[in-house]
């Protein structure tokens, strides 16, 4: 009978060339599920403890998600994890595209590597033969370029993973792109690619997801429609110019930042990411002019932020684009005769601001080019957009001159000094080689006081939702194993998941509708915080996309759980496996000398250290102690450190974890 995951690995040694397979008991699923909680289980086990992330002993994993494939919607998300060369902790990604369904077609849950190979290579897997091949005329090749050869070469049916030449150079802000530059961006496990000498995977396969009940897959996909489909009249009035009006009521009104999971349905089908571009740059939720600047008076709608409209971005839309089983499709391949670019993806709402608002940049043919160039040569853009802010702000501190910078004159807005010193980032040229590595190296680099302007936690640059704004990513930036990062929870996403929804003995979701309510640290929003932290590592052990889970509960994702594998266990118990995952992932960066609460710290500025003068954040100073405390002793973790406690991995029965913890 079906049960949705295939139950084996393919382990690829790059020291020897030598492929094989094991097979994975089905307990470990029911402990962990797949994807990134399977990758969390072996890596934890398998990399020794000190392993330098550009080494051998550095283990990189391709993963698909337990649901992935079988017609669950939204579950074609694949995940990729190894040790960090950013943080020196638990890295991972995730990225939707068609490459995760073609893992488990080629008869696999995940394909690790380990070792470095002597020369450039890439995998194949077509026919059911897995071997390493020649990646020579690969090496040097951006990612778009290079996968459109593999396709030529392997055959259309091939799926590629590919990274560019940043990775190549051992760019620690670089990723690894599938479907022509759409990219597991975080992390910095390009370079962990880049670093094995393994350019490429180009798998093709013939394999079926087994399902326990396809009937249940149906029911739930059909129920999930029909709430989807509601309100398509209603999609249609979501123009631009209701968004911009959104936008300045929200600035000026008491009101909070209450965010419904209809709401997000139609902006997110309409627009995609790209319907905050205007939005949060004038309610507080865009960093503006790395992190000190204010958005309606240093990038205002009328003057700036009106130009990089989401509308002005649709414009040049030739067709949508989904992800593997998406129904919704927030993607689009465009067109833009005006940047000279015949075929390119949308930007995403954070490469938009960090190569905008962050920089006080309004060029919207500027962003289309600069989205392009590092599609290809393989930058993850929030923590390239991020850097580059952070130079800018050196320059102008007179930290930096243009003599340091090669003549470049970077300062606010100048787009093409920007493009220029992306390339010089890519090729590792002049003042290039020092920013390819970030911003937190790049500070320690320069000195003279810059650390205070680097934007990072943890060594990964700050996404662009503001923690002033939402204090929720205050937590989020810093508690989480990978630090930095928007994609776990803040407190609108709380708005969002509806997760009592999903898990009935959970509070319902804090109001967050009055501005004034929203810096309280309260014990619901505390619980919630954690029940969210959770039940993302369970929804990147299914592989779901979390545009899917922030539609107010009505993806069903425990449901799918018991349809396609027959576990029938209570919603609860999801959640649980979630747990598990994330406390072996925080587990993870312990065994490596990382103590979570000394070592990943918030910088001052997005503690509101010192407030901001103007705006909807004037005067706000956060209260880490209390925000971080609490999530701490929500997860069972130590308050001071924020390390599990034994008590709490015992509990979840990770024993083994709990020995080796309290020894560290
Ligand atoms: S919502 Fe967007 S990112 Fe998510 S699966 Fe669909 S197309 Fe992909």
């Amino acid at each position: 009978m079906g049960k949705g995951y295939m139950g084996k690995i393919l382990k690829v040694d790059l020291d020897s060339g030598n492929v094989s397979e094991e097979s994975i008991p089905d307990e470990v699923y029911r402990q962990v599920t797949s994807g990134i909680g399977l990758a969390a289980r072996l890596l934890y086990e398998r990399i020794p403890a000190g392993a330098d992330p550009l080494g051998p002993d550095n283990i990189l994993a391709f993963m698909s998600g337990l649901l992935t494939g079988s017609g669950a919607w939204f579950t074609g998300r694949w995940m990729v994890a190894a040790k960090s060369p950013l943080t020196g902790g638990w890295g991972d990604a995730n990225c939707g595209g068609t490459f995760s369904p073609a893992i488990k077609r080629c008869g696999y849950d995940g394909i690790f590597f380990h070792g470095i190979s002597p020369k450039p290579v890439y995998l194949s897997i077509a026919d059911g033969k897995a071997e390493l091949k020649d990646a020579s005329h690969l090496w040097g090749l951006d990612a778009v370029a290079a996968e459109e050869r593999l396709i030529a070469d392997e055959g259309k049916t091939a799926r590629v993973a590919v990274i560019g030449p940043a990775a190549e150079r051992i760019s620690l802000i670089s990723g690894i792109s599938n479907d022509r530059g759409r990219y597991a961006a975080r992390s910095g496990l390009g370079a962990v690619m880049g670093s094995k000498r393994l350019k490429a995977l180009a798998i093709s396969g013939r394999g079926k997801v087994e399902v326990h009940d396809p009937w249940a897959v149906r029911e739930l996909n059909a129920k999930f429609i029909k709430w989807f489909k509601k309100g398509e009249g209603v999609k249609k009035l979501l123009s631009a110019k209701a968004l911009n009006f959104m936008a300045k009521f929200m600035r000026v009104s008491p009101m909070g930042m209450a965010q419904k999971g209809d709401l997000v349905k139609m902006a997110m089908s309409r627009f995609g990411t790209i319907a905050s571009n205007v939005l949060s740059s004038e309610n507080g939720d865009s960093p503006v002019r790395n992190w000190y600047g204010v958005g309606f008076r240093d990038f205002s709608i009328a003057a700036h932020a009106d130009k990089l409209n989401p509308q002005r971005i649709m414009d040049h839309e030739v067709k949508k684009y989904h992800c593997y089983n998406c129904p919704l499709g927030c993607g689009s391949v465009l067109r833009v005769d005006s940047a000279g670019l015949s075929e390119t993806h949308k930007p995403e709402y954070e490469t938009c601001c960090a190569f905008g608002a962050l920089q006080l940049n309004d060029d919207l043919d500027a962003i289309f080019k600069i989205n392009d160039y590092c599609n290809r040569v393989g930058f993850d853009t929030i923590s390239a957009g991020t850097t580059i802010a952070f130079a800018m702000e050196c320059v102008e501190r007179g930290i930096l001159t243009d003599a340091d910078l090669g003549g470049l004159k970077l300062h606010w807005g100048n787009s093409d000094a920007v493009l220029e010193l992306l390339r010089m980032m890519a090729e590792r040229r002049g003042i290039g080689d020092i920013l390819a590595d970030g911003s937190k190296r790049a500070a320690q680099h320069i000195g003279k006081g810059s650390e205070r302007l680097a934007m990072h936690a943890g060594g990964q640059e700050l996404p662009m939702h503001d923690s002033r704004f939402d204090p929720g990513f205050a937590v989020s930036y810093v508690m989480e194993p990978t630090p930095g990062r928007h994609t776990n929870h803040g407190y609108q996403w709380l708005e969002m998941f509806a997760l009592h929804r999903l898990f009935r003995k959970l509070p319902k979701t804090p109001d967050l509708f009055l501005v004034k309510n929203k810096y309280r640290v309260t014990k619901d929003k505390s619980i919630l915080l954690a029940a969210a932290s959770k039940y993302m590592q369970f929804v990147n052990g299914v592989g779901a996309c979390l545009f899917g889970v922030q539609m107010g509960g009505n993806l069903d994702l425990p449901g799918y759980a018991n349809a396609v594998t027959g576990w029938n266990l209570p919603p609860e118990e999801y959640l649980t496996i979630g747990e598990r995952i994330q406390n072996i992932r925080q587990a993870f960066n312990v065994k490596h000398g990382i103590t979570p609460r000394r070592d990943f710290m918030l910088p001052q500025r997005a503690a509101g250290r010192p407030p901001l003068e103007a705006g909807p954040m004037k005067g706000v100073t956060l209260d880490i102690d209390a925000l971080h405390g609490a999530f701490a002793e929500n997860m069972g973790w130590d308050r001071e450190s924020g390390i599990p406690t034994a008590v709490k991995l015992r509990e979840l029965g990770l024993d083994g974890i709990a020995d080796e913890i309290a020894s560290v």
